[in-house]
């Protein structure tokens, strides 16, 4: 079975439409054709303004989140970064193997820094450490969302000339991106992409929503001044995005969309696709709930997924220092 990783920030108290569809749907359905491992990125966390009681919460809060959408810790491996210390050791490797130019191209931090008052060094070393979480576990495939195909680039290009370098050490990973949900964009400036950090609160449909609040989100979406669904992501990138989210959801496609709101406008379109949504996502909310309640099992989940995780990250670990010439670790 291939190996698959990848992470999610604990960087709000709910993930967004964008994750679930760019990212964790992916999760869900790999467990069972993959060998998965999921983390929650609190270490990737604090590369942006937080506060430590609720980066604790919000952590506790998307490990449960996740388990809610479907991850099973029978079938894959469910763990918190920072109990994972290896990622960190592996992340100052790799780091001194990166062109400060190379790592200064990544747009993710010119993005990022533009909106923060204060920008650190981790936001910049941001990527060096996702490469790390990646390589540790010899992944062969990451589900992720578009926005970030270039660090997925980076980790390939680091674990290419390192393997060239030291000998062969590194799994050269492959991004897994489904093109039709790769960048869900805000319902409010459907020219951005929807986010957890810098997203106004109009134009991002959390999970933990209300259904009615979900309801009013969809229905509220802008558009544009015509009345016609119609794919057309250019010109139409509201209405677009909308129509990439039923599709996703309703098990539809565009073309049957097209067909079936022709000359009907845009109240029946909204209105159907928010019932889709809410319909799927609501019981998401109560499910966390309940999961949240039981504190001694979620964490017994986390501690073994941490332990299995640790496991593996260890070997890769005693394998990277040999070959650098660092002392093992004791
Ligand atoms: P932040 O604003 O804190 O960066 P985020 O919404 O970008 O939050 P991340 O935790 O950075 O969420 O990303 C988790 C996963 O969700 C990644 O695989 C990312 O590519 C994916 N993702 C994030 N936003 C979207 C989106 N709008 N559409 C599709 N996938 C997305
Ligand atoms: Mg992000």
């Amino acid at each position: 079975k291939p190996r698959v990783f990848s992470g999610i920030q604990p960087t709000s108290d709910s993930f967004h439409l964008g994750n679930y569809l760019g990212a964790l749907r992916q999760w869900v359905a790999m467990q069972d054709t993959t060998d998965a491992l999921y983390c929650v990125v609190d270490q990737h966390a604090i590369t942006v303004d937080h506060d430590p009681k609720v980066l604790h919460e919000r952590s506790r809060v998307s490990a449960a989140q996740l388990l809610a959408l479907g991850l099973d810790p029978e079938r894959c491996t469910l763990f918190v970064q920072s109990q994972v210390p290896e990622h960190t050791m592996l992340a100052w490797i790799l780091g001194s193997e990166t062109g400060f130019g190379e790592a200064s191209r990544m747009t993710q931090f010119k993005d990022k820094s533009a909106k923060q008052e204060r920008t650190t060094v981790g936001l910049f070393t941001y990527p060096i450490l996702m490469a790390a979480d990646i390589l540790l576990y010899r992944t062969d495939q990451v589900p992720v969302g578009e926005d970030q195909r270039q660090h997925l680039e980076l980790t390939r290009d680091l674990a290419i000339r390192f393997n060239g370098t030291f000998g062969e050490t590194f799994t050269v990973p492959e991004p897994y991106i489904v093109k039709e949900t790769a960048t869900i964009k805000d319902l409010a400036e459907p020219e951005k992409k929807m986010s957890k950090s810098s997203t106004s609160p109009r134009g991002c449909l959390y999970l933990l929503d209300e259904p009615n609040q979900m309801r009013k989100k969809i229905k509220s979406a802008v558009t544009d001044s015509e009345a016609e669904v119609r794919f057309d992501p250019e010109r139409k990138p509201g209405v677009s995005n909308l129509m990439n989210i039923y599709t996703a959801l309703g098990n539809t496609t565009v073309e049957k969309l097209e067909a079936e709101y022709a000359g009907r406008g845009y109240g029946d379109f909204k209105g159907d696709l928010a019932d889709v949504v809410a319909d799927t996502l609501g019981p998401v909310a109560l499910r966390t709930k309940e999961i949240l309640a039981d504190k001694a099992e979620l964490d017994r989940i986390l501690t073994m997924g941490a332990e299995k995780a640790r496991h593996l990250a260890s070997r890769t670990i005693a394998k990277t220092y040999k070959k650098i010439g660092f002392y093992p670790p004791v």
